[in-house]
């Protein structure tokens, strides 16, 4: 397999920087070394802030036009490469290209979004319900946004960010997972390319991730983190903004309830579940994670779930006719492993659907019947192709299982009609339902959790505000 080119270097100020120690960045279908990248140091890091304080002072002020433009064209020059893209998100992430595609796609529609948005930044002007002064109601960028994000949608969580901060007025520090760094770097350069200014876009890639984003995180020039990944990481994180009162968002963990009530189409609910579980390998925060179906289906649904399980085939992301790709590394294929290992001794019966290539982190898709509800797979985010599925007779006690979870990111409900599924939908403590559907994510709509799976929205009209400092004029005119 023929590595990738992407700079891999820091972006800094907008220049490349490399680092005298290299980090590799392993293609986890061939264990194969794609790429060596930088190493920032503390001072790397904070040199990225003080870089992106520079670009706020002139990007901040920056007419929403212009930065729109910027934005635009980023879109254009993703979509045009579009197969660049998908390219490097498979090789060093794992995923079908399909999947990779798909993602690539998605991700670049958060420029063409933000792009739009950057223009309609409303405010508010109003005279007092008192009648003694107006309300004068201003929305102005927050100022240097340091974001994290996590290997499982390399080029859509960075864009996700990116888009609707710059949109903002705000300039950017990104520090990718270690995993999947080069996607990162590829948009970064896609932005410089796009007319973005020397400093509104630094990526940095390192392996003292704690260290180094300790402090960014106390440096006052930083004003917001825009963290995606593990519940685990964003609490951790969250004490430390706790220091300096920082402004937080959180896109965390999930464990996904996909309920199948009576009635439903088992074939409509099918088709739902392989793209809710297998987009991505299950390597998705909004994985299906527990299937409850109701008794009268469960035997029709399991049968046909495993028959479209074993139909997959599973191989190297980037051979284009394989349905499933390798899981992300080793250790992350592992802890699947781990899990069903923790399950069968819970007494699961786990059969995988097919072969899988002895070389590279695979894991055959694997169906596990007769599950019980608060055993370990229906507690843990699985995180890969594995599919448990509880059976439930009265609606109530699915409800009650569905959302007996700190998690709350997002549920899917599958129903005759869609006035039931509303019905469920509110029921569901989840910061998103797909009624009828297997997916839910799209720019133009808010993405964000309830409980333990995040604060905040991206995306949509919401994620814009992420980026934007309210503040209110008592105005006597
Ligand atoms: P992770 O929490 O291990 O890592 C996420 C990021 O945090 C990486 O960039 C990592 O380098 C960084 N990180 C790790 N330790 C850190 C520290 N001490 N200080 C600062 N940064 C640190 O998560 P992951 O394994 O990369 O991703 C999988 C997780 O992400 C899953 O739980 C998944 O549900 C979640 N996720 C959530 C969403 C969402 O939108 N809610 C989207 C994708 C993934």
């Amino acid at each position: 397999m023929s590595a990738v080119t992407t700079p891999t270097g820091l972006l800094i100020g907008g220049e490349w920087h490399q680092t005298a120690d290299r980090l590799q960045v392993i293609d986890p279908a061939t264990f194969t070394v794609l790429a060596e990248i930088g190493n920032a140091s503390v001072a790397d890091g904070l040199d990225a802030v003080r870089a992106a304080h520079d670009a706020f002072q002139t990007w901040s002020v920056t007419p929403p036009r212009q930065r729109a433009e910027v934005l635009r064209r980023a879109f254009e020059i993703m979509t045009a490469e579009i197969e660049t893209c998908a390219r490097i998100i498979s090789l060093e992430n794992g995923k079908a290209w399909r999947d990779a595609v798909g993602e690539a796609t998605y991700a670049a529609e958060f420029f063409r979004w933000f792009s739009e948005e950057a223009c309609r930044i409303a405010g508010d002007f109003r005279t007092a319900p008192g009648g003694d002064k107006t309300i004068v109601v201003d929305h102005r960028p927050m100022g240097v946004a340091y974001m994290i994000t996590p290997w499982n949608f390399p080029a859509a969580m960075a864009t996700r960010k990116l888009a609707p901060a710059l949109a903002a007025g705000c300039t950017a520090v990104l520090k990718p997972a270690g995993e999947t760094p080069l996607t990162a770097l590829w948009i970064g350069d896609v932005l410089q390319r796009a007319g973005a200014p020397a400093g509104v876009v630094n990526i940095i890639t390192t392996k003292q991730t704690g260290p180094v984003s300790e402090a960014i995180l106390a440096d006052e020039r930083v004003a917001t983190l825009s963290f995606t990944g593990s519940t685990y990481v964003g609490k951790m994180l969250l004490k430390q903004t706790a220091e300096r009162v920082l402004p937080s968002s959180m896109e965390l963990g999930g464990n996904a309830p996909f309920v199948v009530f009576e009635g439903t189409d088992v074939d409509a609910a099918i088709a739902g579940a392989m793209v809710a579980k297998m987009r991505n390998g299950g390597a998705a925060c909004t994985a299906a994670n527990r299937f409850y179906v109701h008794a009268s289906l469960a035997e029709e649904f399991t049968t046909k779930l495993e028959n479209a399980f074993a139909n997959l085939k599973v191989g190297p992301g980037i051979e284009q006719d394989n349905d499933l790709g390798a899981m992300v590394s080793e250790k992350e294929r592992d802890k699947i492993v781990e899990l069903l290992q923790q399950a069968m001794g819970e007494g699961v019966v786990a059969k995988p659907a097919s072969t899988v290539p002895s070389l590279g982190a695979f894991i055959a898709p694997t169906v596990v019947r007769d599950v019980q509800h608060g055993t370990t797979l229906t507690k843990n985010e699985i995180f890969g192709p594995v599919a448990p599925i509880i059976t439930f007779e009265d609606e109530e006690d699915g409800i009650r299982m569905a959302n007996d979870t700190e998690y709350g990111l997002i549920s899917y409900v599958y129903t005759a009609d869609p006035g039931t599924g509303i019905r469920m939908a509110r029921r569901m403590e989840s910061g998103m339902v797909a009624v009828n559907r297997g997916l839910a994510s799209d720019p133009a709509a808010p993405f964000g959790g309830m409980k333990e799976s995040g604060l905040g929205r991206e995306g949509g009209f919401a994620g814009i505000h992420e980026f934007l400092e309210t503040q209110y004029y008592a105005v006597d005119l």
